[in-house]
């Protein structure tokens, strides 16, 4: 009988065990070298500074990264991950750690982009979650697959993209959104998600709420259309194509200006630490809006289908005085209210501490409550 007529490893080792010593030491020699491979894929107290775009030093006690879904079981199938807890990481680029984290990080390294089918109207393109979400973004427009040109340059990994239904530039994920695949913790399946299962909301999702740490989002789907829709009424883009010389838009210039516009306004994490707007524009009732109008006539909201209106944030704090303020290394960045910023060496507890103060004088200023975007750890 020959090695390659058993069918499962288990009847493998069997076989094996029941013939000659030979054969068992090489059984042996691989059993080691797979629990080496998978010891080596744990590591303990590991170093977050690199892996946070806010730069914050705080340690792993536990920290693994996975390739593909046996990875994922092969780690979790280590019985000391049991009750231990568990945070998913992709590029890190929107949580603040404020301690070490006394669990297991899994990182998300899983990779692939493809297209799965398309209709009259639409690509289908499926994205592994550790992809960088940018990268997946240029490989779209590469192939004229249109409606992630406004998402340009958002940092982060695909795995992250549905948690909080990222958005920029008027488009969010959930309009191009068409179902993701997870891992469930729990019971080990996968299982996949429409759109209507992610319950998107802005900058939310069932992942964030009910579904918290019980998947691992493993791909996403988007469905881009084959003939574009631009969408540029939103903040400088055509300002920005007009500066750029386009007459015809194309994806690939609304993407072009898309970078251009963030690259001047928004800090990056490579240089000073942040994690972009580190508060959600704040909704109000109409009524709410009129009473402030009044008092503050050049008060930034915008209407809202419910006939609500959504507040700029970065405006509210802006009028407290807190742009450009620094509180030992922590600071609100100098042209941008609304991102947090770590200048060197700041904890995560400061830069929470400096994001509860400004949090306290919008309250007090304007009777609105801010809400935290990024992801407290
Ligand atoms: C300079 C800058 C600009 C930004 N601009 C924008 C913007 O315009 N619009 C916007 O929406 N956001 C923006 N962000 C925020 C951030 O880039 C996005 O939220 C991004 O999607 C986070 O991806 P990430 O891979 O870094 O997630 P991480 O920070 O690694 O994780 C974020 C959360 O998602 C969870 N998670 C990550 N991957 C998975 C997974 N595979 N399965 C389950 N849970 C997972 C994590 O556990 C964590 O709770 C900006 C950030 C920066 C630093």
């Amino acid at each position: 009988m020959r090695l390659d007529s058993c069918q499962s490893e288990y009847s493998r080792r069997l076989y094996y065990h029941k013939s000659c010593p030979k054969n068992k030491l090489v059984d042996f020699i691989e059993f080691g070298i797979k629990l080496l491979i998978l010891s080596m894929k744990i590591l303990e107290y590991q170093s977050l500074k690199k892996l946070n775009t806010f730069g914050i030093d705080v340690t792993a006690k536990y920290f693994a990264e996975f390739s593909s879904i046996n990875d994922i079981q092969e780690i979790l199938s280590n019985s000391k991950f049991l009750n231990t807890k568990k945070l998913i990481l992709g590029g890190g680029s929107n949580l603040l750690f404020t301690q070490n984290y006394d669990g297991l990080i899994l990182k998300n390294n899983l990779k692939g982009i493809e297209l799965v089918k398309q209709d009259a109207d639409f690509y289908y393109v499926k994205s592994a979650a550790g992809e960088v979400w940018h990268e997946v973004v240029m490989h779209c427009i590469k192939h004229n697959y249109a409606g992630l040109e406004n998402l340009s340059l958002i940092p982060g990994n695909v795995g992250a993209s549905p948690m909080q239904n990222i958005g920029a530039y008027g488009v969010e994920i959930k309009d191009v959104f068409y179902e993701l695949e997870a891992y469930n913790l729990a019971d080990k399946t996968i299982r996949t998600f429409s759109k209507a299962d992610c319950k998107f909301g802005y900058r939310e999702s069932v992942f964030k709420h009910e579904l918290k740490n019980k998947y691992i989002i493993t791909s996403v789907t988007f469905k881009l259309f084959k003939t574009p829709q631009f969408n540029t009424s939103y903040g400088a883009i055509e300002t920005e194509l007009a500066a750029m010389g386009i007459i015809d838009k194309s994806i690939r210039a609304i993407s072009k200006a898309v970078c251009n516009i963030r690259n001047s306004k928004l800090p990056n994490p490579a240089e000073i630490g942040n994690a972009g707007s580190f508060f959600k524009n704040p909704e109000v009732v109409r009524g709410k809006y009129e009473f402030l109008k009044i008092k503050y006539p050049t008060i930034v909201g915008y209407e809202l289908e419910n006939g609500n209106m959504k507040l700029a944030a970065g405006w509210l704090i802006e009028q407290t005085g807190w742009k450009g303020k620094i509180l030992g290394d922590a600071g609100v960045h100098k042209l941008q209210a609304l991102v947090l910023v770590n200048y060197g060496n700041a904890k995560g507890n400061e830069i929470y501490d400096l994001s509860t103060k400004v949090l306290e004088s919008v309250k007090e200023k304007f009777g609105v409550e801010l809400e935290r975007e990024v992801n407290i750890i």
